[in-house]
């Protein structure tokens, strides 16, 4: 069977929102290094149960990347993304290139970096545009926060 798709999930949030049934863990300071690499570790394992299951990874359609908040795990994503090519011998070519992204993790820099690399959907965890509704949520950022730093996505 080929694969053409891949899905990382990126399990560490700053902070642990009340209503969220994801796999998450609190971010800190060692959980960007950390987390890259158990995923590099996680190559060679992947690619052996890949071969014994008759799986053949094809050059990437789409690439999501999930969570979590993977918009903290910052240059890595690109420096993963480009190791996971090299590693499995792929041309760098997805048709859609998608990550999750919290107001407050991320800067306009951050985000220019990822469309120059290739990345061209952005999913925004903003939950909510109502003001009394948006409390309830237990957002790690604030309501007034949510135009100031998405401003340059609209
Ligand atoms: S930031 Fe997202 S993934 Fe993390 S706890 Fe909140 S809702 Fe869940």
């Amino acid at each position: 069977m080929e694969v053409k798709s891949l899905y990382i999930h990126y399990p560490h949030c700053l902070h642990l929102c009340n209503y969220c049934d994801f796999y998450k863990k609190k971010f800190d300071s060692k959980s960007n290094e950390n987390f890259f690499k158990y995923l590099i570790d996680s190559l060679e394992p992947l690619d052996q149960l890949m071969k014994s299951k008759s799986f053949k990874l094809n050059d990437l359609e789409t690439i999501y990347i999930g969570g979590g908040t993977p918009s903290l795990w910052g240059e890595n994503v690109i420096k993963f993304i480009k190791y996971f090519h090299k590693f499995f011998n792929l041309n760098f070519s997805p048709k859609e290139f998608s990550i999750e992204v919290d107001p407050g993790t991320f800067s306009q820099d951050s985000i220019k970096s990822l469309i120059d690399f290739g990345v061209n959907r952005f999913s925004l965890g903003i939950q909510s545009f109502d003001k009394e509704i948006f409390p309830i949520l237990d957002r790690s950022h604030k309501f007034d926060e949510i135009k100031k730093n998405t401003r340059f996505f609209f």
